[in-house]
């Protein structure tokens, strides 16, 4: 936990934010700026900077995981997974994520 980043205050509940899908190892929300219809946020429970950062691979193998259950919940059949690693790539919340972007969910 990180006193001033911006997913650990999401995940404390600072914000209200409504997470569609959350376990053990992370919750899912919905991404504030969409770039596609549905867009969404994986983010693990702990704060791990970046991928590169990423040592536990039982938390790797949750965060694939999560994807599967969320998009199996809301019906989303077909989709992408990008996570940005680094400045240069474009990250811009130094607290691990994977974007899930896709055309249509039936159950969001
Ligand atoms: P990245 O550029 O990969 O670090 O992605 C960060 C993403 O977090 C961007 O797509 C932002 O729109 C999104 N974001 C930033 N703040 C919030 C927030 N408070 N709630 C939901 N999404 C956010
Ligand atoms: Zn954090």
């Amino acid at each position: 936990m990180s006193e001033d980043c911006i997913f650990c205050k999401i995940i404390r509940g600072d914000f209200n934010t409504k997470f569609i899908y959350e376990n053990d190892y992370v919750v899912v929300f919905e991404d504030i700026n969409p770039k596609a219809p549905v867009h969404l946020l994986v983010v693990p429970k702990v704060h791990v900077e970046s991928l590169n950062e990423l040592e536990d691979k039982t938390l790797m193998a949750e965060l694939l995981q999560a994807v599967k259950d969320v998009t199996k919940k809301i019906g989303l059949k077909s989709y992408r997974v990008l996570i940005n690693t680094g400045e240069e790539a474009g990250q811009e919340v130094p607290h691990l994520h994977l974007h899930i972007t896709g055309r249509t969910a039936k159950g969001l």
